[in-house]
């Protein structure tokens, strides 16, 4: 016998759990399939396993997309107020990190736990794969384990960061299998790496952190900036990795707010007979410091204005060509991704086959890192839970 569903939901992740509790509160009857062995893998280990799970201040200008209009739709139907009191109904203590950051006080289990008791309504499988697709009136799904049917079909896979944690293509051979194009999917929110001779350099200031303002073009952010033995990471060179052309140098302010050459050139008459790593010292990092001031040894009144005028501008510009990045196996997030083109931006609906809904991840709206990508799995999975008819 083939059993028969109002919406099939595929991806048990943030995105898909939260629509089909939107969608099984309606009243439909929904199931849940995920290939992985238990739902929710990358909710338990985000935000350090403590789930930064919205931003109070979310607006369309916080995702990277090719129509940048697309997201605001779905993130103005539910809005991280709506998800934060979900969590105060659930009686989950949160506090805020830095610059709107919300974090559970306990564990990411908590916002898994409350999803999970969302959808109690919809039929949950896991370790079950989909074989085959196809649309004739309503969708035929091919599983591991039989055949399915269902009026909607909900793809809710993600993308393609982390493949140990289960992320795989399958949207984007869904999208392609109904004819919707895809925007080619990029390692996004990750590490930079670099050459030989700049690796040498960064290993010697490995976990070295430093707050910086880090940008590219007109695009900035003040995040902090850490060495590793690889090259860059940190939050301010997650973000920027977002924005990055391949081949593409970006610039860092080791000094954001401070004119480092005034600030070295007034040190020279005040601080006569202080060293360069002594008044570095006192806006930098002292590893960082040690390394700007190098083998000198001078006191600062003997330093020539030019040699201060140099480290001034490079400390406040300073040009990072990256070679790359650490790939999908270290990108927090996926950017590209369903072309937003074909879906209606209210519903994250197909326009070319209704009943069909692309969320989360898997879409072309990527976040940056603050709690902007679970606010759009969740703003997303509502508007497609909300929208999904029985047919
Ligand atoms: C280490 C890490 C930390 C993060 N921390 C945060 C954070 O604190 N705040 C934040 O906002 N964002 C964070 N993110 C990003 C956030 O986790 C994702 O953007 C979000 O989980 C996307 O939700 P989703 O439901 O679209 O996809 P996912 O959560 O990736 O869920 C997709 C589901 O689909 C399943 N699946 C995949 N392929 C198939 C297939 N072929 N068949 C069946 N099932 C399949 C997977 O097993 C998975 O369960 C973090 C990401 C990582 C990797």
């Amino acid at each position: 016998m083939i059993e028969s569903f109002d919406v099939v939901v595929i991806g048990a992740g943030a995105a898909g759990l939260f629509c089909a509790g939107v969608a099984a509160r309606r009243g439909l009857r929904v199931l849940v399939l995920d290939h992985g062995p238990e739902p929710g893998r990358k909710i338990l280990i985000s935000g350090g396993g403590r789930c930064n799970f919205t931003n109070m201040k979310v607006g369309a200008e916080n995702f990277l997309s090719a129509n940048p209009h697309f997201s605001k739709s779905a993130l103005a139907g539910f809005t991280p107020k709506d998800f934060i009191a979900l969590v105060e109904r659930y009686g989950i203590a949160y506090h805020e990190k830095t610059l709107g950051q919300l974090f559970c006080d306990g564990s990411a289990r908590q916002i898994l736990d409350m999803l999970l008791d969302l959808c109690a309504g919809a039929e949950l499988r896991l370790g079950v794969g989909v074989r085959e697709m196809s649309h004739d009136g309503g969708f035929v799904l091919e599983t591991t384990r039989g055949v399915v049917k269902a009026g909607n079909l909900v793809v809710a896979t993600g993308g393609l960061s982390i493949p140990k944690l289960g992320a795989t293509g399958f949207a984007y051979e869904a999208a392609k299998r109904f004819g919707h194009g895809v925007v080619p999917p990029r390692p996004a929110l990750v590490p930079l790496t670099f050459g030989a001779q700049d690796v040498a350099w960064m290993q010697e200031l490995a976990g070295v952190s430093a707050p910086v303002r880090i940008s590219v073009g007109k695009i900035r952010f003040e995040e902090n900036l850490l060495f590793t033995h690889r090259g860059l990471s940190g939050p301010a060179v997650l973000q920027i990795s977002s924005y990055l052309a391949p081949g593409a140098a970006f610039e860092v302010d080791f000094c954001p707010g401070l004119r480092a050459e005034e600030m070295l050139l007034e040190a020279k008459t005040r601080r006569a007979k202080a060293g360069l790593k002594a008044v570095l010292g006192e806006h930098l990092p002292a590893r960082l410091a040690a390394h700007f001031a190098g083998a000198e040894t001078r006191n600062m009144a003997d330093l020539p204005d030019k040699t201060l005028r140099a480290l001034g501008q490079k400390l406040n510009r300073f040009s990072f060509a990256p070679t790359g990045s650490e790939g999908f196996a270290k990108a927090e997030v996926t950017a590209g991704g369903v072309d937003t083109t074909e879906l209606v931006s209210k519903s994250c609906e197909s326009r070319k086959l209704p009943g069909l809904f692309f969320i989360g991840e898997a879409v072309d709206v990527t976040g940056w890192l603050g709690g902007y990508n679970f606010q759009w799995a969740w703003a997303s999975g509502h508007a497609a839970g909300q929208a999904i008819q029985a047919r």
